[in-house]
């Protein structure tokens, strides 16, 4: 049966000589697998728009293994984020993510509207790593991972100053802190920050002027959680870490 959706491409491979399989995130049917056939040949239709980061409105017929992809009509070209190496690492690491966190076939709105969110809002133009911050804190749950930001772990202690347990999951008290060798100590800010950002929806966070420096510290802590909790390695990340040593020290 030919199905219609609004739709957001997250991988796409080759596949023989001419196709080329993609793996489609919509909120209708969550995340699926299609063959994009002739999508090699740069004359087929198919070829412009079979690409990850596509957004758009997709024909496809969805069977039981993969599905077939038809055509498709581009919402938004995403261009401000394709012409930019630091946007596009930070876009990479939303849209793997999602791939790796999503199972096959399990629909969420929520997550579709999420992930459609942050990237119309690094288009344009609010700070790509903060949104991938942002993406990434609000993706913990679908890795089993759910940190208590709001008081100590331990002892349900809630004053400041907080470290951060990632095997203990979540915060600790300053004299909790003191038994745990591996407690990472963040400054307030953080504490504050990790918990809006698990809390607030992301129409309601408006415009953020992060230092480097505090979205860093955040991209820290989250990145351990999802290696250490949840095994999670993600090549965009290696990517951007890599372009963090082409940068210049007085950019931003
Ligand atoms: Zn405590």
């Amino acid at each position: 049966m030919m199905r219609k959706a609004e739709g957001i491409i997250l991988r796409a491979t080759d596949y023989g000589e001419s196709n080329k399989i993609i793996t489609l995130y919509t909120a209708e049917y969550g995340k699926i697998g299609l063959m994009a056939r002739g999508a090699k040949k740069p004359r087929n239709p198919l070829a412009s728009v079979s690409h990850v980061l596509f957004y758009g409105l997709c024909l496809f017929n969805k069977g039981r293994g993969l599905g077939t992809f038809y055509q498709a009509e581009s919402l938004n070209a995403f261009t401000s984020i394709r012409t930019d190496i630091d946007k596009m690492g930070y876009a990479a690491l939303i849209v793997e993510l999602t791939e790796r966190l999503c199972a096959d076939g399990q629909p969420s709105s929520q997550i579709y509207q999420l992930l459609r969110g942050c990237l119309l809002d690094m288009e344009r133009g609010i700070d790509p790593a903060f949104l991938a911050a942002l993406f990434s804190v609000k993706m913990l749950p679908m890795a089993g991972i759910d940190p208590r930001l709001d008081r100590c772990i331990h002892c349900g202690g809630r004053s400041a100053p907080f470290s951060f347990s990632v095997s203990g999951g979540g915060l600790l008290c300053a004299s909790c802190a003191a038994k745990d060798p591996h407690a990472l100590p963040i400054s307030q800010t953080i504490a504050r920050l990790l918990l809006l950002f698990k809390q607030i929806p992301l129409d309601r966070i408006g415009n953020v002027d992060l230092k480097k420096e505090t979205i860093h510290a955040i991209e820290q802590i989250i990145n351990a959680c999802y290696e250490q909790n949840a095994g999670i390695k993600l090549r965009a990340r290696r990517f951007i870490e890599q372009m963090d040593h082409f940068r210049t020290p007085d950019k931003k």
